[in-house]
């Protein structure tokens, strides 16, 4: 059963909300207070956040953005004044949707359901799956950071991964050894681009049967690096 949080210090209408969306199968929680509904919204697990805008305590803009922090579940934000919604709009609050006041209760109830429905959907599609890049022998899971070689896990360093990641990301891309210093070291890092050639030459014995012939990172003489895509 989808939790549902209603966010709103008049009673009755808190009242008229929960009455239709337990009719419909929903588990509601009523808080009328700011205070109370932004602890409870990110304490408790609820599926979808109904929030007025002015409220006693917090306001559900404050509300809207402290729950944002932390949860992407659904919040419908509603008010009574036009003038709310054009500011829900103006300050990027990260509300899904918002309704004026007054508004029908079964209105309320199929967007509800229509924001769970997109929302399932999102999570259902967006499964963790790992970001792997696979060419030529080589495996690199750039969300796990690993590299495989012909199925054998090569111990990368940090920065080595990084930079090999960004080789790999930008195929036959030319890049010189100050570019890629810019672009994998802070600029304050101690170091200079000899740190590169010294980078590359570890990959290189990660990663290629040959340093002599790299099959991979492939030396532009004069220029720099490129990953033969
Ligand atoms: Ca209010």
């Amino acid at each position: 059963m989808s939790k549902v949080l209603i966010v709103e210090d008049e009673e009755a209408i808190a009242e008229i909300e929960r009455d239709y969306l337990e009719l419909s199968g929903f588990d509601v929680t009523i808080k009328t207070d700011g205070d109370s509904g932004l602890e409870s919204a990110l304490k408790e697990d609820y599926d979808i956040i109904i929030l007025d805008i002015m409220l006693p305590g917090t306001d559900g803009y404050e509300i809207c953005k402290q729950v944002r922090n932390i949860k992407n579940i659904p919040i419908i934000m509603v008010s009574a004044k036009k003038e709310d919604i054009d500011k829900i709009r103006g300050l990027g609050t990260g509300a899904d949707d918002y309704m004026t006041k007054p508004f029908s209760p079964s209105e309320l109830v199929a967007r509800v359901k229509a924001h769970l429905a997109r929302y399932e959907r999102l999570i259902t599609d967006n499964k963790p799956e790992n970001d792997i890049v696979e060419i030529r022998g080589i495996k690199i899971d750039k969300t796990a950071r690993r590299v495989f070689v012909e199925g054998d896990e090569k111990s990368f360093t940090t920065k080595e991964f990084d930079l090999l990641a960004f080789l790999v990301d930008h195929p036959n891309h030319v890049y010189t050894k100050e570019e890629l210093f810019r672009e994998i070291w802070d600029m304050d890092s101690v170091g200079d681009i000899a740190t590169v050639t010294v980078h590359i030459k570890k990959i290189r014995e990660k990663i290629e049967t040959d340093s002599a012939k790299p099959k991979y990172i492939e030396t532009i003489w004069g220029v720099g690096y490129r990953f033969k895509g």
